[in-house]
């Protein structure tokens, strides 16, 4: 490689980050960017989940200053960092944006289409997909080298752990700004080859499903299930209570990915898991899933 095409291939130094998607997830990438003294661009289809958004962080940022892990100035400046829009117009300074929406390849496809027009040739594109193909969102952009996976943990301000995942196309300067990006964030990262679900949903949303078949089987009720591995399996959750956690809706999306993409009958998905996302009832975000969320306590719906 000649020394000018090395300079070219220096990694982006990311000072700006645009989310979308202002759901569980995405607010949490916000707050954690924001914090990071990132500047921050905020998008959802919804006016009212960016007001919700902005509420919760800085309701999460009240908690870490009572904590002592942030001062109140960081808070102010944090949320004078961010900024919200119903649109793509946002992003058009943005040196990477975090793709955030539901877990819907067809809604992440179409929100790709529409944002590469809007951004600068060199900003990089990530998705924070649960378990979709990497390789096959980048294909939709009109920069597949500058796409990859950035997974994210919920909670994201508490989770340490960032999946990284590089599509077929993926160019080094990419991930290198990307592993940047998430050390920057103060967060630890683990890479994954673009197989269905990566690493940690290919491992955990199985057993969280078959949870929801030891329900619908009737081997145990909701409250003995996570007592269960919980204290027989030291799991600081029990398997319902994260499914709940997660959103029932975003669980059965990842296992008719494995199902799908895998083809081993061993990942299809419970038909109890099916019927409560039917229900519209997709965990905690919803007030109602395995456990009903309207009292002071949860309280197990079987
Ligand atoms: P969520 O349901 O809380 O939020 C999704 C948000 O996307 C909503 O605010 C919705 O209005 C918005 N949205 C829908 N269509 C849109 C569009 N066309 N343009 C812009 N915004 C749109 O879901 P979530 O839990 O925040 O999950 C978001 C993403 O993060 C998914 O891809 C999910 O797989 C992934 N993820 C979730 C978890 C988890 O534990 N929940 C963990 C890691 C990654």
């Amino acid at each position: 490689m000649s020394d000018q095409a090395q300079t070219k291939s220096e990694p982006l130094n990311i000072a700006s980050v645009g989310v979308i998607g202002a759901g569980q997830m995405g607010s949490g990438i916000v707050h954690v960017c924001a914090l990071a003294g990132l500047d921050v661009a905020l998008s959802d289809v919804k006016e009212e989940q960016l007001e919700k958004a902005l509420a919760k962080i800085a309701g999460n940022m009240d908690r870490q200053i009572a904590s002592g892990k942030i001062a109140a100035a960081d808070k102010d400046a944090a949320l004078k960092r961010i900024r919200t829009a119903s649109d793509y117009s946002i992003f058009g300074d943005c040196d990477a944006v975090i793709e955030s929406a539901v877990e819907i390849e067809s809604v992440k496809r179409e929100i790709l289409k529409a944002l590469c027009p809007v951004l600068k040739p060199e900003a990089i594109i990530c998705s924070n997909t649960s378990s979709i193909s990497i390789t096959r969102l980048a294909a939709v952009t009109d920069r597949p080298e500058r796409f990859m996976g950035m997974h994210f943990m919920n909670p994201v301000p508490l989770m340490k752990l960032v999946e990284l995942i590089r599509g077929i196309a993926t160019d080094e300067p990419t991930f290198k700004a990307i592993r940047a990006l998430a050390v920057k964030l103060d967060k630890t990262t683990a890479t994954a080859e673009d197989f269905p679900a990566f690493i940690v949903n290919r491992i955990l949303l199985p057993m969280i499903n078959e949870a929801v078949y030891t329900l619908y089987e009737g081997v145990g009720s909701v409250e003995s299930i996570d007592v269960a591995m919980k204290l027989g399996a030291n799991h600081p959750m029990g398997p319902l209570e994260l499914a709940d956690f997660i959103g029932l809706d975003t669980c059965l999306a990842v296992m008719h990915v494995l199902y799908e993409g895998l083809a081993d009958t061993k990942y299809r998905p419970c038909p109890l898991l099916v019927k409560y996302v039917e229900a519209g009832w997709l965990g905690r975000k919803a007030g109602r899933g395995f456990y009903d969320y309207s009292g002071d306590k949860p309280v197990p719906t079987r």
